[in-house]
């Protein structure tokens, strides 16, 4: 929430979201209000689809007037180890390069910039947690107001 009101991509979210400042966990038939604003120093949790926040930042990107493709798979990136990395691409069936300053490779665990990294300059950073857990998403009203 922080990223996006700094970003200026939060004035629908903000409007429309669902504000949760808790959840009840159910265990031998009592409700446990797990209270996370009162846990986390007043912050919320904003229920608001990824979907909505994606079209919230294309919205905002096409105000910038920054150029924004669709269509546009990256057949190969070269040079992710000198200053000007290489993006290239098709749109419209036309090859294309893109010189880059800099390049955010936000295709994903499998795409093709992670695989353009050079041996040994790739660093992973993660955390693997002792348990898993499984969400339902159900259509009913909240158990509690908030
Ligand atoms: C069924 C499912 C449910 C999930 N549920 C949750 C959840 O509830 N909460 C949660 O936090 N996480 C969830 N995740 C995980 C979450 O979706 C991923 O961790 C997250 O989407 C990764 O984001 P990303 O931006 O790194 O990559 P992605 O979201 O995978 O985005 C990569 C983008 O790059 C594009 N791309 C890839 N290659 C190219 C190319 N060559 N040229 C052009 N474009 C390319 C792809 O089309 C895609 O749009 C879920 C994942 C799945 C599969």
């Amino acid at each position: 929430m922080d990223a996006l009101r700094a970003s200026g991509a939060a004035e629908r979210l903000d409007r429309e979201s669902l504000v949760h400042e808790g959840i009840e966990l159910r265990w031998n038939r009592r409700g446990h209000r797990i209270d996370l604003s009162a846990l986390s120093g007043g912050r919320k949790v904003w229920v608001y689809a990824q979907t909505e926040v994606v079209k919230d930042l294309i919205a905002l990107q096409l105000a910038d007037g920054a150029p924004l493709l669709f269509e546009a798979p990256v057949t190969a990136v070269t040079g992710a180890d000198t200053e000007r990395p290489v993006v290239h691409y098709t749109h419209n069936g036309t090859a294309r390069t893109l010189e880059c300053d800099y390049l955010a490779g936000c295709d994903g665990y499998h795409g093709i910039v992670r695989q353009a990294i050079p041996q040994g300059e790739l660093r992973t950073h993660g955390r693997v947690y002792p348990y898993s857990w499984f969400g339902i998403l159900a259509d009913v009203p909240p158990p509690a107001r908030n």
